[in-house]
């Protein structure tokens, strides 16, 4: 038997947990709302908390969407979604010309003939995969573009040449690390996810990354034109 306090002290415990369990589950529904009406509209409400929200409960609002049988996948695309609005204003502010955009190795065709050097996988813009006409485009506009070799590759560069915002593609991993690695060294960063992830001949919406390279605040100069999305 346990002295009174103890069971009391128990006791009090148990209601904490019990209302805290109680609290998060109440949080992770009202941020898997918001995380659909997001999805659904394209607008964002209380954009800043509801990103803190996902970023704290997620585990529990991907339960929660695969409990009532929805696609846990609109929990990752709002997430990221959400960062590059967040990062949006101060990243139009930069000029094309201090922009760095980082393109994964994998969206290459597989058979790329680009050797590897230090400033990552040289393009020789073969017209096997879209990436040679992205990057031709991107330079035009006065983009610095780099095909990324392996993980520790960003840091490096970032490290050498500061970029003051940054392009990302990648999976919904490495979009997520890259865009709280630009967070650390408070570079405005925007990310466009692949369509299908994987090492070798992933896809991308080239339509989204063309959107996310052009987009300008109101006021500024028009574009150049552009010969077509890769493929
Ligand atoms: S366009 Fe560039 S990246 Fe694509 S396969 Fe050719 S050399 Fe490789």
């Amino acid at each position: 038997m346990f002295p009174e306090y103890v069971n009391q002290l128990f006791y009090l415990v148990g209601e904490v947990v019990v209302l805290l369990a109680a609290l998060i589950l109440i949080l992770s529904l009202i941020v898997s709302m918001l995380v659909l009406y997001s999805f659904k509209t394209g607008n964002f409400f209380a954009a800043r908390y509801m990103l803190l929200g996902i970023v704290l409960l997620e585990n529990v609002i991907t339960a929660l969407f695969w409990i009532f049988r929805a696609d846990d996948s609109i929990v990752d695309d709002v997430g990221v979604r959400l960062r590059n609005y967040i990062n949006s204003k101060k990243f139009l502010r930069v000029p094309f010309s201090m922009r760095f955009i980082f393109m994964p190795q994998c969206v290459r065709s597989t058979e790329c003939p680009a050797k590897l050097t230090p400033e990552g996988i040289m393009c020789v813009n073969c017209g096997r995969c879209g990436v040679g006409e992205a990057k031709r485009y991107a330079e035009g506009l006065g983009y610095r573009f780099f095909i990324v070799p392996g993980s520790s590759f960003i840091k490096r560069i970032i490290k050498k040449y500061q970029p003051r915002a940054i392009v990302g593609v990648g999976c919904h991993m490495e979009i997520k690390e890259g865009l709280d690695l630009c967070h650390r060294y408070g570079i405005p960063a925007r990310g466009v996810q692949l369509l299908t992830a994987g090492c070798v001949a992933t896809t991308l919406d080239w339509e989204q990354f063309y959107e996310t390279l052009t987009e300008i605040e109101p006021h500024c100069r028009s574009l150049p034109e552009k010969d077509g999305a890769g493929n």
